[in-house]
């Protein structure tokens, strides 16, 4: 059976519509031709020159992307400037590239939701409006209950464990005794608001600055950075394994930590 790009970005558009994106993103097809027979797919969080070589070393003419290649608008594409090559790279070597980014964060079975159930939470959910938040970014975030309640450092180890990492950083305002939080994939600092706003006294994200702990103190926010890396990770594999539902019969097999592929030959 043909598998062509049109089909699996009908696929994508599924599971992440692409009206949940932000406005400022970019996202879709980015490089390629819809009609295109797949051969392969290699699923990542970033498109970077051992991506493209990954495709191109397994026979693969489909990279899938969370973060964008072209996200900001570029005014050249020379083979000896880095974006440049790879967009030259793909092009010369037939491989498509789509990136599904901030619409998956937003997608009910997206990377927030991936995010949460990697960290066991229970009766995950967007966070209903309030009189107090009336926000329409609010579909970036989730919510949820935690397995048990927990103090900070309970807290933190569990995130280190579930996440498979040691790189986690707390600030803010201390909070005792926690049984919610709030959950925002990658950079999502810029929550902090909305999660006092919503009564929810942790937020979890990636990517936290110095003052944005200043500002959760101030809001009484326990503001907790679990890396932008290991807050959407948990997306690459549940990727490849609802295409795996949905490509039933055909073999995925993983190429990298970071990296997965549907080996040449969807047939
Ligand atoms: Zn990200």
């Amino acid at each position: 059976m043909i598998v062509t790009v049109s089909d699996l970005m009908r696929e994508m558009e599924e599971i992440s519509p692409i009206e949940l994106a932000e406005d400022w993103d970019n996202v879709g097809l980015q490089i390629g031709n819809p009609e295109d027979e797949i051969k392969g797919i290699v699923i990542s969080l970033d498109v970077t020159p051992k991506t493209i070589s990954t495709a191109i070393e397994n026979g693969c003419n489909m990279v899938l992307s969370h973060h964008p290649l072209i996200f900001s608008p570029i005014n050249c594409i020379r083979a000896d400037e880095y974006k440049g090559m790879m967009i030259t790279e793909a092009i010369k070597n037939g491989i498509n590239i789509y990136s599904a980014h901030t619409n998956l964060d937003a997608s009910d079975v997206g990377v927030n939701v991936q995010l949460a159930k990697k960290l066991q939470l229970l009766n995950v959910k967007i966070p209903e409006k309030t009189a107090k938040e009336q926000s329409n970014e609010i579909r970036y975030v989730r919510v949820g209950e935690l397995p048990r309640a927990m103090d900070e450092l309970e807290l933190r180890s569990h995130i280190e464990e579930c996440l498979s990492t040691n790189d986690i950083r707390l600030g803010g305002r201390s909070v005792g005794n926690i049984d919610k939080v709030m959950i925002a994939c990658g950079s999502g600092a810029g929550n902090i608001e909305l999660c006092a706003n919503m009564d929810y006294s942790v937020l979890i994200t990636g990517d936290v600055k110095y003052h944005d702990y200043q500002r959760a103190e101030e809001l009484g926010v326990l503001l907790i950075d679990a890396g932008h890396f290991s807050t959407e990770i948990p997306m690459v594999q549940a990727l490849k394994d609802l295409l795996t539902e949905k490509y039933k019969g055909r073999i995925i097999i993983e190429s990298h930590p970071a990296f997965y592929y549907i080996p040449a030959g969807l047939k």
